[in-house]
C-alpha cells in the first residue's frame, strides 16, 4: 500500500498550484485528476484546425515587469513564469448596447474618467470619485484582510468598513443617476452571475481595481499552457499524478483523515488530503454524509451552488477585421434591467448579457494565419438544463448557442457567415468535465454571506483541506493563489504534529 504525506484531489487551478507548493517543499505527494488533462476549467480543446480556450477571457493580478502584480510574483516563485508568454490586452473591455451606446473603456483610471466624461459630462466628477472609492476600498481590503493586519479596525480601515456588505447597486446609485453609466461600470457582475442589486460591492471594487491597476491579461497557448507549466513543475519536483484516475472515498476514521480510495481501488494512505473537488461532492460522496460533521454538513445546507456557463467556441475563416472585431472582450447587453438580465441564467430564454472575446486581437498568432476564434459566453444555471429530456438536449443545445450568436451578430453581422467550426459546451457539459454539481464554475453563488470573508479552507475532519473556487470564489487568480495558501496551511499543520 503506498503512503503519501499528502493526497490532492482534481487537477484545477487550486489542486495544481496546492501539489506543485507541497512538490517543492519536499512532501510526497499524489495528485489525482479524474479528466485525462490537466487543468480544469483552466484546458482547451481541438476542432478541426483550432485549439478552444475553454475559460479564460481576461487573466486579473498579473501587472507588468516594471509594475507587478501578485500572480506575477506567485507563478515566478512557481518556476513557471519564464515558460510562458503573456498578453496584455489592449483595453478594459468594450460594452455595447445594440443600438445604442458603445463604449471603450481603456486601462487606466484617468482615461476611464475621459472617456465616461465624454458620454456622460454632467457625471464626470462622479466617475474620477468612484474610482477613488474602487481604490481605496481595494488597497484598504489588500493592507487590512490579505496581509492580515492584526490591528484591523473600523478607525484603521473605514472605508472597507463602510463599503464591504453594501451592494452593488446602493453603491452605484449614491454616486450616478444614468443608468447606461451605471451598466457600463458594474458590468463585471455578469462575470459573477450576482447582478448589481445583490452583488457584494467588495466584489466589484476588487475586480474593477484588480483589472485597471494590473491589466488584463491572456497567454500564448491559453490556459492550458499555464495548466501545463503547473504539471511540468510539480512532475520536476517529485510528484506523482495519475490522469483518467478519479478519488472515489476519502477514509476518515476517529475524525481523522487516514486514506484515499481510487476509482480503481488503490488504497492511498495519508493523514492530509487537500480537495479542489467541490465541497458537495467531496463531502457527500467522498466522505459520505452519514460521516460528516454536523457543523460542515449545516454550512453546505446554507449554500446555494453557483451558476455555470453557456459558451459557443467558433473558429473563423478569416481575421478580427474583417470580421469588424477590434476589441478582445466585447460586452453585449441588450437590456438595462440586470435583474431581469439574471433570472434569465435561470432559463433557456435567449440571453440579454453575453461576453464575446476574440484572443487574435491581441494576440494575431492565437489561431492559424488568416483565421481567428472567438468565445461567447454567459453564465448560466444548470436548473433548466436538467428538466430537458435527453433525446431533445443536442438539438435545445444547438439553438440555444443559435440563440446567441444572434445575438452577438446585432453588434457583429458577418459572424454567423465566417464560422468554419463551432462547438457548444452547456452547464452540463461543465458538470460532465469537472464533476461539479450544476457545472458550477465558481463554486458556491457569490452573495455576501458566502464570499471568501466566511468561506474556509479547513474542515472540520482533521486533515482535509478543500483548495479552489468552493472556498475563495472563482476566477483564476483566486484559485491559484488559493492552492498555495492551502499548501502552507498543510505544511503548518505537519510540522506541529
Ligand atoms: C467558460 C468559462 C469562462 C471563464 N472565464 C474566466 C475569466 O475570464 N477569468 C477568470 O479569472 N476566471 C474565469 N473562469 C473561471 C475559472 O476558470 C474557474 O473559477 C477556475 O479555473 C476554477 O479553478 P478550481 O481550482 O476551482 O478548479 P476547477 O477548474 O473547478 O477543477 C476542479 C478539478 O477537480 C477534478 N475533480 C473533481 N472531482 C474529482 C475526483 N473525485 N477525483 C479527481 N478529480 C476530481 C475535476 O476534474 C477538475 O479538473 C471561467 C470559467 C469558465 C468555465
Amino acid at each position: 500500500m503506498a503512503v503519501y504525506d499528502v493526497v490532492v484531489i482534481g487537477a484545477g487551478n487550486g489542486g495544481l498550484t496546492a501539489a506543485l507548493t507541497l512538490a517543492r517543499a519536499g512532501r510526497k505527494v499524489a495528485l489525482l485528476e479524474r479528466h485525462n488533462v490537466p487543468g480544469g476549467c483552466a484546458t482547451s480543446f481541438v476542432r478541426g484546425r483550432f485549439e478552444f480556450e475553454v475559460a479564460l477571457h481576461q487573466l486579473s493580478g498579473m501587472g507588468t515587469e516594471r509594475m507587478p502584480g501578485p500572480l506575477r510574483g506567485i507563478l515566478s516563485e512557481f518556476g513557471v513564469l519564464d515558460k510562458l508568454e503573456f498578453v496584455e490586452m489592449e483595453n478594459l473591455y468594450r460594452v455595447v448596447f445594440p443600438g445604442g451606446i458603445d463604449v471603450t473603456l481603456p486601462t487606466d483610471r484617468q482615461g476611464i474618467v475621459e472617456v465616461l466624461g465624454g458620454l456622460f459630462p454632467k457625471e464626470k466628477d462622479a466617475v474620477a470619485s468612484f474610482l477613488d472609492l474602487v481604490y481605496t476600498y481595494s488597497l484598504e481590503m489588500v493592507q487590512g484582510v490579505f496581509f492580515r493586519d492584526p490591528l484591523i479596525s473600523k478607525e484603521k480601515y473605514p472605508t472597507f468598513f463602510r463599503y464591504t456588505f453594501r451592494n452593488v447597486e446602493d453603491v452605484l446609485d449614491e454616486f450616478f443617476t444614468d443608468p447606461y453609466l451605471k451598466a457600463i461600470l458594474s458590468v463585471y457582475w455578469g462575470y459573477t452571475g450576482v447582478p448589481p442589486r445583490l452583488m457584494p460591492f467588495s466584489d466589484l471594487a476588487v475586480i474593477l481595481w484588480a483589472y485597471i491597476e494590473f491589466k488584463p491579461f491572456h497567454l500564448k497557448g491559453g490556459s492550458q499552457a499555464l495548466s501545463n507549466a503547473l504539471l511540468d513543475a510539480y512532475l520536476k519536483a517529485g510528484g506523482e499524478a495519475r490522469f483518467n484516475c478519479a478519488a472515489r472515498s476519502i477514509e476518515v476514521e476517529g475524525g481523522r483523515v487516514r486514506a484515499v480510495v481510487t476509482e480503481h481501488g488503490d488504497r492511498l494512505e495519508t493523514s492530509y488530503v487537500i480537495s479542489n473537488a467541490s465541497t458537495v461532492h467531496t463531502y457527500l460522496d467522498l466522505v459520505g454524509s452519514h460521516r460528516l460533521p454536523q457543523d460542515d454538513l449545516l454550512k453546505i445546507k446554507g449554500r446555494t451552488v453557483g451558476p455555470s456557463a453557456f459558451t459557443v467556441y467558433m473558429g473563423f475563416d478569416c481575421t478580427p477585421e474583417e470580421l469588424g472585431v477590434f476589441e478582445t472582450s466585447n460586452f453585449i447587453v441588450a437590456t438595462i434591467d440586470m435583474d431581469s438580465a439574471s433570472e434569465k441564467m435561470r432559463t433557456l430564454e435567449p440571453q440579454d448579457w453575453a461576453m464575446f472575446s476574440c484572443y487574435d486581437v491581441s494576440d494575431p498568432d492565437f489561431s492559424p494565419p488568416g483565421t481567428c476564434q472567438g468565445a461567447l459566453v454567459c453564465l448560466q444555471y444548470a436548473d433548466p438544463w436538467y428538466r430537458v429530456e435527453p433525446h431533445a438536449y443536442a438539438e435545445t443545445k444547438y439553438r440555444y448557442a443559435d440563440a446567441m450568436i444572434s445575438l452577438a451578430e446585432r453588434v457583429f453581422p458577418n459572424l454567423r457567415a465566417h464560422i468554419e467550426e463551432c462547438e457548444a459546451a452547456s452547464p452540463l457539459t461543465h458538470m460532465r468535465y469537472l464533476g461539479h454539481p450544476g457545472g458550477a464554475i465558481y463554486g458556491f453563488d457569490q452573495y455576501a454571506k458566502d464570499s471568501a470573508f466566511f468561506l474556509t479552507n479547513q474542515s472540520s475532519i482533521e486533515g482535509l483541506y478543500h483548495a479552489g473556487s468552493w472556498v475563495t470564489g472563482g476566477g483564476f487568480q483566486p484559485t491559484l493563489t488559493s492552492g498555495r495558501s492551502t499548501a502552507h496551511a498543510v505544511l503548518k499543520a505537519i510540522k506541529g504534529r
